[in-house]
């Protein structure tokens, strides 16, 4: 009942990804993936958080990972 119950919430609100992996770096994107979903969401070593409304497409998210991993 209650899978059912979080199912229907997550099809009308979205997935809230409370319940995600360790952040991991894998092919210069670092990220962390929703247990629920399976949805990867980026994860920025700068600001140690993850990146809300961006996406592995944008180069900005590539080039920070990349100036974190200078550091
Ligand atoms: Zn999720």
């Amino acid at each position: 009942m209650t899978t059912i119950l979080k199912i229907a919430l997550d099809a009308v609100f979205g997935c809230r990804h409370s319940h995600v992996t360790r952040p991991f770096t894998l092919r210069r994107k670092t990220y962390e993936v929703c247990l629920d979903c399976g949805r990867e969401i980026p994860y920025s070593l700068v600001t140690m958080s993850q990146m809300k409304g961006s996406s592995f497409s944008g180069k900005v998210s590539v080039a920070e990972t990349a100036k974190a991993g200078a550091l």
